[in-house]
């Protein structure tokens, strides 16, 4: 039996977790779980897997959380604040880093420090601080998995023992494939006016809103391609970003005898998080078996960086390394968060990291307070930017 902590379980990687764990009450128990603002959706869930501990961001909401469930008869216990999200990502066995954003970097590393096995969503952490994460993964014997479900599918697609790096297991390239978002076909002129709920409507995947506007956007496979060269030990030039819009394939691996290897599956998180969960075993997910026949085909086009300019920021963002990513990644999440405000058009996001990334010192960070630093000058940056603009 292993102890899971969930962290942001009330999110959409957090509900899929919960459903997987939910089939396996003989292999898993609920050790924490974790929510920003959504108290109602993490009473239900502590009624539900009565877990024993229960974190929220804020300390009043906490307070006032704890009254309630003890008046349920709960015993689980409440903490609040980084700390208590930092004290029970490090506890469990195994930890699920679904929080989103800049605000999951510290627990998913305090659970990385601990030494224990990471199941990671939470692309930004590994973004923002890619170096000193895998620095801390090696030094505390962490086992680092992807959930991300085209990581997940590369890693599936690799040879057992990656240790050495990829290069030397006979892999020459990685396809990372994404669907194109909602606007993969839209007129370029139309983009201009697109709503956050055209943004937010995947055409396969069901998602939190800032993924699914960085799905959009395609910033969401700039920042997986950063992801993948710190998982997978490779740098851009060895990644080609792949449009596939069916969202069958999740990825794809060549080797050096030009054998391409790919995982398919229906597009539900439960598959990369059940396999994640159970590795190096399999269990049972709960998704449908993938219907070959009525899905007769499989599209594949090559990426238009006129249409998805973050394509090319995130690129640059890889290849210039140290504190760019960090810096790429938090002007995304404050124009995205304006857009999804309506106070910032969908196009000017693109806009708004550009300018950020233009007007920045990149540095190499030596500490995580360095690339804190890196991400707060970033998001003061952007939101200047932002206001500048809408003052026009
Ligand atoms: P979501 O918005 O649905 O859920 C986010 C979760 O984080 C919620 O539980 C929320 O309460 C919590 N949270 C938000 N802000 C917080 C804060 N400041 N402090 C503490 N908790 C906070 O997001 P999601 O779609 O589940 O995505 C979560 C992460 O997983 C993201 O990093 C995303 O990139 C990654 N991811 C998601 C998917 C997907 O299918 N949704 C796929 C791959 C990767
Ligand atoms: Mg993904």
């Amino acid at each position: 039996m292993q102890s899971v902590t969930v962290l942001g379980s009330t999110g959409s990687v957090g509900l899929s977790t919960l459903d997987v764990l939910a089939r396996h009450p003989d292999r898993y128990s609920v050790y924490a779980l974790t929510a920003n603002t959504s108290v109602d959706e993490l009473f239900a869930q502590i009624i539900t897997f009565t877990p024993r501990y229960a974190v929220l961001r804020d300390e009043t909401l906490a307070m006032e959380f704890a009254n309630r469930i003890r008046a349920a008869g709960s015993e689980t216990e409440v903490l609040s604040g980084e700390a208590g999200l930092c004290r029970v990502a490090a506890a469990a066995d195994i930890t699920l880093a679904a929080i989103v954003g800049t605000a999951g970097l510290l627990p998913t590393l305090a659970a990385v420090e601990a030494g224990k096995k990471v199941l990671l969503a939470n692309k930004e952490s590994l973004v923002m601080a890619g170096r000193l994460f895998m620095d801390a993964v090696t030094r505390s014997g962490a086992t680092l998995l992807p959930i991300d479900s085209e990581h997940n599918a590369i890693f599936q697609c690799l040879p057992l023992a990656v240790d050495a790096g990829i290069k030397a297991q006979g892999v020459q390239r990685i396809l990372l494939t994404g669907s194109g978002g909602p606007f993969r076909s839209t007129p370029l002129a139309e983009l201009d006016s697109v709503t956050p709920d055209q943004a937010c409507a995947h055409p396969n995947w069901s998602m939190g809103r800032k993924i699914s506007v960085d799905s959009a956007t395609m910033m969401n496979k700039g920042l997986e391609l950063i992801e993948a060269c710190w998982l997978f030990q490779t740098d851009p030039s060895n990644i080609d970003i792949i449009i596939h819009p069916q969202s069958v394939i999740h990825s794809m691996v060549e080797y050096v005898d030009g054998s391409v290897l790919a995982q398919l599956g229906n597009p539900d998180m439960r598959t990369p998080i059940a396999h994640a969960l159970a590795w190096p075993e399999r269990i049972h997910s709960g998704v449908s078996s993938l219907d070959i026949i009525s899905q007769a085909r499989l599209d594949f086009e090559a990426p238009d960086e006129q249409r998805f300019p973050c394509l090319r920021l995130a690129r640059d963002a890889a290849i210039r390394g140290g504190t760019a990513p960090a810096v790429l990644n938090a002007a995304n999440e404050i124009a995205v968060a304006a857009f999804l405000e309506g106070k910032l058009a969908f196009v000017d996001i693109a806009y708004v990291i550009a300018e950020v990334m233009a007007q920045t010192n990149i540095g190499e960070p030596q500490s995580l307070l360095d690339v804190q630093s890196a991400d707060f000058a970033a998001r003061q940056l952007a939101a200047q930017i932002i206001s500048a603009k809408t003052q026009l």
